[in-house]
């Protein structure tokens, strides 16, 4: 099959541009050149594709910089197994040297060497994602797929290469998920029978590739489906037991990228006890913004009983007050229980904002002297004025005289 017409129409005119400058420094350097991986699988589905990625057969880091000279971008970086990274423009191109790999041991990285375009084909995780395009002049569009991942692509179906393909890395068992939960993908059957059967080996994979895996399926549009098929692969409680998702509590969530990823971690730690909360952190090697995250909301929940039978709105700041709102706000959208509901949004649109109008700059000012009252004395103020006990700068005067020095 010769695919050139899908290329040049799925691709922008930029993207074709660069690509064939691409394919004409490489034969310069005397190999031909390829498109592979998502970017053929996404033209040949009809759709466009944002990163692209080409592979050559040697001479990877002269071509890039070749590359980045005459179209005026950037070597962003060259790996001693022979891949660059490029950008030119807002356009991000990786191009890779054919390679085979072997692996030694489940989850460990293969050991990388020199191989054929077939060979690096062969070492993929899916039929559809398995196939080149050739970008050489004289063989322009041509279809390499040794896989039959064009009738995989057809039947939108995502199938490991190999009956060993999980053991080897189990990170593609999140990778299957996440191409499985896109539009017009379905699981193949045997595949999913592996990772029924492989799921474990995930325990052999790097928390750094689990998160990376799981945190680019945060970002797909259809992440909650992708998620409820983790929970019921059992994928989620191989990477750690107290791990769980629910798609039928999810709210519409709409907020930047950075909070999405947060709030997808509150998700799948929503019933995790305090005592997991250090193991899975650590499993996942959670950076500090995300651990806490993960921390509050699990505490939020431990709170939730205390929350419940609070009467005064002090108390309901007091066992509030420090946890992030993004964590509460994020815990309120996805828990069923009114009351606590109602308590988490009165401290968040009300409570937390309330400030009385003494300080302790104006009562040392005052002359009152130094010492710890202070502090008891202004969250006595505060309690107060949550409670509605007081509400003007004269009661809060007249409340401090009385606690000072008592009587009227
Ligand atoms: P998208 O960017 O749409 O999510 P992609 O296919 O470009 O999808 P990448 O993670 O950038 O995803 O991977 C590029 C290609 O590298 C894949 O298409 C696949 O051929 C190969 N690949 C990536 N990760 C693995 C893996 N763990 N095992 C085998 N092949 C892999």
């Amino acid at each position: 099959m010769n695919a050139s017409s899908v290329v040049k129409e799925h691709l922008d005119d930029e993207q074709f541009r660069i690509l064939n400058e691409i394919a004409a420094i490489s034969a310069a350097f005397g190999t031909n050149c390829y498109l592979v991986g998502g970017a053929v699988r996404d033209v040949l589905k009809g759709q466009s594709s944002g990163d692209l990625d080409t592979m050559v057969e040697h001479r990877c880091s002269e071509i890039a910089y070749a590359v980045a000279e005459k179209l005026g971008g950037t070597v962003l970086k060259v790996t001693r197994f022979g891949t660059a990274a490029l950008d030119i423009g807002a356009i991000q191109i990786d191009i890779s040297t054919a390679r085979r790999e072997t692996y030694e041991k489940s989850g460990a990285l293969p050991k990388v060497f020199p191989g054929t375009i077939d060979q690096d084909l062969a070492r993929r995780d899916f039929t559809i994602n398995a196939m080149a395009i050739s970008l050489s002049r004289d063989s322009f569009g041509d279809l390499i797929d040794h896989h039959d991942g064009m009738s995989d692509l057809e039947n939108g179906v995502v199938r490991v290469l190999h009956n060993q393909s999980f053991q080897d890395d189990a990170t593609r068992i999140l990778r299957a998920i996440r191409f499985a939960g896109r539009e017009g993908y379905q699981l193949d059957e045997y595949t999913e029978r592996l990772i029924r059967r492989d799921v474990r080996y995930l325990e052999t994979v790097s928390g750094e590739r689990i998160r990376h895996e799981i945190e680019r399926i945060f970002l797909e549009p259809t992440s909650s489906a992708m998620l409820q098929v983790a929970n019921d692969l059992k994928v989620l409680q191989a990477i750690h037991p107290a791990l769980g998702f629910d798609q039928s509590i999810v709210p519409p969530i709409t907020c930047d990228l950075d909070d999405l990823n947060l709030i997808f971690y509150g998700l799948i730690t929503r019933q995790v006890s305090p005592e997991d909360v250090e193991p899975i952190t650590t499993r996942l090697m959670l950076d500090s913004v995300r651990a806490a995250f993960v921390n509050d909301i699990v505490s939020i929940r431990a709170i939730v009983p205390s929350l419940r039978l609070s009467k005064f709105n002090s108390e309901t700041y007091y066992l509030l007050e420090g946890l992030q709102p993004l964590a509460l706000g994020a815990y309120a959208t996805f828990t069923d229980d009114a009351e606590a509901v109602k308590r988490i949004r009165l401290y968040l649109d009300e409570l937390r904002c309330v400030r009385p109008s003494i300080t302790g700059e104006s009562l040392l000012a005052e002359g009152v002297p130094e010492g710890p009252w202070i502090g008891q004395l202004l969250k006595s103020l505060l309690a107060a004025r949550l409670d509605g006990d007081i509400s003007s700068y004269e009661e809060e005067v007249e409340f401090v005289r009385r606690t000072l020095w008592g009587g009227s």
